[in-house]
C-alpha cells in the first residue's frame, strides 16, 4: 500500500503544511485518514475531489475533521453532474451531529447523510475496501482512536492524538510503518493523556517492535528536530519526520 502525507501539522496549520490528513491507497482504493484544517486543498494535489472511497476520522478535534465541512459542500453542491453518492465515513459516536453543527444551521441535519454514509467507530476489526483495519481507543481528552491498516501482509499504524497508551503499542505491534504523533517536547510539556513527546513516541515504537517510525502532528511552535533527536534516543530503528507530499510504499 501507498501512504501519502497530505497534511501533518499539529493542532493548527503551518505555512508549509495543512493539519492531519493521510491518504492510504491499495488496489485502486483510496482511504483518507483524517481531514484537518487545509487538508481538502492539499488533497487535490494527490487525487481528484471525488476520487476518495472512504474516510476515517480518528477523533472530532477540529485539526482532524474540520475540512469535512468543506468537503460536504464539494459533494453536496457538485457542479459537474449532481449530488455525489454517500461515501463511507468512519468516526466516533456523534460525528454526524458534530460536523453538521460545525457546518452551519443550514441546510438541514439530514443533508450531510445524503453525501456521507456515517459509521460509528468502536474498538474492533473490520474491512474498509481491500484493507483490514483494527481500531483501538487511545488516551486523549475526547473519544479518540488509533488505527492499524493492513493489506497484502503489510501494516501501517496511525496513532491519531494520544498520550502514553498501552493499547496503541499493542495496535502498532510489528507494524511496517508507525505514524505516531509527537506533539509535545520532552522536558517542556507534560500533560498526561493528551499528547506524546518525541521520546515517548520512540519508546512506543520500541515496545511495539515497529519497523519504521514517522513522527507527525508537531505544531508550528515546536522544533521538530528536537523531537526527532529525542525519538532516536528511544528507538533504534529508522525514524523520520512526516513532511507534506511525501509518499511511502509500505
Ligand atoms: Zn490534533
Ligand atoms: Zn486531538
Amino acid at each position: 500500500m501507498k501512504l501519502t502525507v497530505v497534511g501533518c501539522s499539529g493542532s493548527f496549520p503551518s505555512a508549509e503544511s495543512a493539519c492531519s490528513s493521510y491518504l492510504v491507497e491499495a488496489d485502486g482504493f483510496r482511504l483518507l485518514l483524517d481531514m484537518g484544517n487545509g487538508a481538502l486543498g492539499e488533497l487535490q494535489r494527490h487525487c481528484g475531489l471525488y476520487d476518495l472511497d472512504a474516510i476515517f476520522l480518528s477523533h472530532l478535534h477540529a485539526d482532524h475533521c474540520i475540512d469535512m465541512c468543506a468537503y460536504f459542500v464539494a459533494r453536496y453542491y457538485r457542479h459537474d453532474g449532481g449530488r455525489c453518492d454517500p461515501i463511507p465515513v468512519y468516526g466516533p459516536e456523534g460525528t454526524e451531529h458534530r460536523l453538521t453543527t460545525a457546518y452551519a444551521d443550514t441546510p438541514s441535519a439530514s443533508s450531510m447523510s445524503e453525501v456521507f454514509d456515517f459509521h460509528t467507530v468502536k474498538p474492533s476489526t473490520f474491512d474498509i475496501g481491500p484493507f483490514t483495519v483494527h481500531t483501538e481507543r487511545v488516551a486523549h481528552p475526547v473519544e479518540a482512536y488509533g488505527i492499524r491498516v493492513e493489506h497484502g501482509g503489510r501494516s501501517l499504524t496511525y496513532s491519531g492524538d494520544t498520550g502514553v497508551s498501552p493499547a496503541l503499542e499493542e495496535l502498532a505491534r510489528d507494524s511496517d510503518l508507525f505514524l505516531c504523533e509527537a506533539a509535545f517536547t520532552h522536558g517542556k510539556e507534560n500533560i498526561p493523556d493528551l499528547h506524546l513527546n518525541g521520546r515517548e513516541a520512540g519508546e512506543a515504537a520500541s515496545r511495539a517492535g515497529a519497523r519504521k517510525l514517522v513522527l507527525t502532528h508537531i505544531p508550528p511552535w515546536t522544533d521538530p528536530e528536537v523531537n526527532l533527536t529525542d525519538a532516536r534516543t528511544a528507538f533504534a530503528g529508522p525514524v523520520e519526520l512526516a513532511r507534506p507530499r511525501v509518499t511511502y510504499e509500505i
